[in-house]
């Protein structure tokens, strides 16, 4: 039986790639030791496949920065700003397009999240002239490398369905113009590595989604010359991350010789597929989830391996992942300081491929019950662990009562109440929470956690800032003050530490963009709260002024959004738990005194379903679970939100319904597009539009934010405007964040007297 995986990641053992790909960025290595270490993490990729009996390796799934972006300088799909093509200079080229180049001041291209995934990728962009024409030959030449070394490759790319729907165009052009055109480019590169290879895997994972006109219409005949430009390879086309309902008429009927689904996201109707199933198709079934971290119930893998073979027969299966193990850790043997059982629990990228070819053996009919029964020893172990339930937790979270999920009157009632309480007037200013975290700052908490410095050196250490972050906002003049956030390395990580039910790997980093890795905690057993996390340093900032000092906290969806989760339970489940444990948090600020709480929402937006149909009960949970966590306070007490990272115009009813008191967003890059929302819906509670663009070191004008200010009256009530940043000022530096922030309250000044206030 053909056994393969959709692709592996690409970041190493030690995360080689980010070494490599920021020692060429800073001009350390040249291209050709790029290129040469770049192999090196191809080969290792691929000889992991192979020793673990794969009978494929993915090709062309490792790229220098983003796979979609590869595709799209395989496309030529080169915006004006970064030149023409020329072989000898695409890759500086490509990291021009990836990363912009300040040197010459061009920006960089658009990033996104990859569907649901924490993996973001290069938007293409398509420009009025487009003339698609095979310019990077990575993918040829990757496989070339493969066979000049033994391996049998199998290579992937980016469907051109999938690839037009997420690309984006200067007004007026419609990408789907260029589809003859592009598809004529992948005819080429199918030409050359056709009758080299037995399989080409081409990625359609669109086809979970809702498709357009054109797509719907051409796809059909599009694959029928892809299909025939590919011969004598075989077409694997594959989906992932749902199930393909809508379109299956597309998937099944597209003549493909092979055709992969997901089977562990969403409710496959196996015996409907059946019934449709193309006779003399193979069948890829992806049964190890590609992107997550525990490990495979083998048993029911092979329950669902069984049913496809008794309705298409063994000779016609092949067994995958679900999906590219891009969005997994590489190898679980790094974790040497975690707990021996849960460490059972896991698999990691390098452990998926064996539990790949243990399901192999398994469907042979070989000799493996010994290895089977490692296997369920561990999923048994899992289920019956005392560590993944908590009554307390579960009775908690089973009656959720009407007080729970509601604050005792509306916004309307509230807002009187909070503004005498915290002597807002108009305009007030404020901070998303974090200040610049400098080296000092950084290595106190790494000496602390090291153990060279005790607990009361950390403790004074950390004061010291908070103390001086107080003065320098009391001089800007800032109305809501934070204590800013320097005890916190991230902001998911921070409350997982101190939750029950949470554990965290050394070396679990997964790619999030280009050399940016992150490494989410775990969520495995049942979460709660056995201390307070934040109240000390807020009290702490509190007593520093006269002035309202902020609580800051991560909110349940975003805290979730970021960890590995747990599968045994569903994920509102997870959440609400979590809900639980931060509305105890905020409590808790209130009893001590904390009369203003924040509770960021950064990842609303990245917990969304890839099916449209799915998202209306997901924002209801989100923003029940955010209601949960934010209930529990007095009327005067104000709670806040924030969020960035995405565009929120669409969510806006949604977002209401989470009933915070004042709401936070990102919107100066855009510009402030985010109020175009306001024409048709008109958010009822206070909202602050962030005026100054954190994500660039630019000091901007007391003029720009006032203009920005005055368009935001345009479309909110001055009653119930605010004046903040986008984001976190944790990345910058005081020498940007002084001024800018300075310029921010001047702003904020010169337009309340605009508009009758003092
Ligand atoms: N409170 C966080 C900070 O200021 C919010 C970060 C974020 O939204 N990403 O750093
Ligand atoms: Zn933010």
């Amino acid at each position: 039986m053909i056994t393969h995986v959709l692709g592996f990641p690409v970041i190493g053992k030690n995360r080689e790639y980010k070494k490599m790909l920021e020692a060429y960025w800073n001009e350390k290595i040249d291209e050709r030791e790029l290129n040469h270490r770049s192999d090196q993490l191809r080969l290792f990729n691929w000889r992991a496949q192979k020793n673990a009996g794969m009978t494929y390796v993915s090709c062309g799934d490792f790229a220098l920065y983003d796979h979609v972006l590869d595709t799209s300088m395989m496309l030529g799909a080169i915006p004006h700003r970064f030149g023409t093509w020329n072989e000898a200079s695409e890759i500086p080229q490509y990291f021009d397009m990836a990363r912009g180049n300040e040197k010459k001041n061009i920006p960089a291209m658009e990033m996104t999240k990859w569907f649901n995934t924490n993996y973001h990728y290069i938007v293409p962009e398509i420009e009025k002239g487009f003339t698609p024409k095979l310019c990077l030959k990575k993918l040829i030449s990757e496989v070339d490398l493969a066979l000049a070394n033994s391996f049998s490759p199998k290579p992937v790319l980016v469907g051109p369905f999938t690839y037009l729907s997420l690309a984006k165009s200067a007004e007026g052009v419609d990408v789907w113009d260029s589809l003859d055109a592009i598809v004529d480019v992948y005819i080429d590169v199918l030409k050359q590595i056709g009758p080299k290879v037995d399989w080409i895997q081409i990625d359609e994972p669109i086809l979970c989604q809702e498709l357009g006109e054109t797509a719907l219409n051409r796809f059909l005949d599009v694959y029928e010359s892809i299909r025939a430009s590919a011969a004598p390879a075989k077409i694997l086309l594959a989906t992932y991350f749902d199930v393909v309902d809508d379109n299956l008429a597309l998937l099944l009927g597209s003549g493909c010789q092979g055709i992969h689904i997901d089977l562990v996201a969403g409710e496959w109707d196996i015996d409907g597929l059946f019934d449709r199933f193309p006779k003399s198709a193979m069948l890829s079934a992806g049964v190890v989830n590609g992107r997550n971290i525990w490990r495979t119930d083998l048993d029911s893998a092979l329950q669902t391996l069984k049913k496809v073979e008794s309705a298409i027969g063994k000779d016609r299966m092949m067994i995958g992942s679900s999906c590219s193990l891009k969005h997994s850790p590489v190898d679980l043997a790094a974790e040497t300081l975690l707990d021996a059982t849960l460490k059972s629990w896991l698999a990691f990228a390098v452990q998926k491929l064996d539990e790949i070819s243990l399901l192999e053996s398994a469907m042979a009919e070989n000799d493996i019950e010994s290895q089977l029964r490692e296997w369920r020893d561990a999923t048994i172990s899992r289920q019956n662990d005392q560590r993944t339930w908590d009554t307390s937790v579960r009775e908690k979270t089973a009656h959720i009562s009407d007080t729970q999920i509601c604050r005792n009157n509306p916004y309307a009632v509230r807002c009187k109440v909070q503004n005498k309480a915290h002597s807002l007037g108009l305009l007030p200013t404020t901070t998303i929470g974090s200040f610049p975290q400098t080296s000092a700052i950084r290595s106190v908490r790494r000496q602390f956690k090291k153990g060279s410095i005790n607990e009361n050196a950390y403790r004074d250490a950390m004061r010291d800032e908070i103390s001086s972050v107080i003065r320098e906002q009391e001089v800007l003049g800032l109305d809501v003050l934070v204590h800013g956030e320097p005890e916190r390395n991230d902001m998911v990580e921070y409350f997982g530490e101190q939750l029950n039910g949470f554990c965290f790997t050394r070396n679990g980093w997964v790619q999030s963009y280009g050399s940016r890795c992150v490494k989410p905690p775990i969520i495995y057993g049942d979460v709660s709260r056995p201390l307070s996390m934040t109240v000390e340093w807020t009290r702490f900032a509190n007593s520093l002024t006269e002035k309202p000092v902020k609580g800051m906290l991560t909110g349940p969806v975003t805290i979730m959004c970021w960890s590995f989760v747990r599968d045994d339970i569903p994920r509102k489940e997870v959440c609400r738990q979590i809900a639980f444990a931060i509305r105890d948090e905020v409590v808790e600020l209130e009893k001590a005194g904390i009369g203003i709480i924040q509770i960021d929402e950064a990842a609303l937006s990245e917990g969304m379903p890839v099916k449209k149909r799915d998202r209306e009960d997901y924002l209801h949970w989100a923003a029940e679970c955010f209601r949960i966590a934010t209930s529990g306070v007095k009327d005067d007490t104000q709670i806040h939100t924030h969020m960035c990272y995405s565009e929120f115009n669409h969510i806006m009813p949604a977002i209401a319904k989470m009933d915070a008191d004042v709401i936070s967003i990102e919107s100066s890059r855009s510009k402030m597009e985010l109020l175009d929302a306001f024409n048709t819906y008109e958010y009822p509670n206070e909202i602050g539009p962030g005026i100054y663009d954190i994500h660039s070191p630019r000091i901007p004008s007391v003029d720009e934010m006032v203009t920005l200010l005055r368009k935001a009256l345009k479309h909110i009530p001055k009653e119930r405007l605010w004046v903040n940043p986008d984001c976190g000022l944790k990345t910058r530096k005081w020498e940007e964040v002084r001024p800018s922030l300075a310029n921010l309250v001047e702003a904020a000044r010169i337009v309340r007297k605009e508009n009758g206030s003092a």
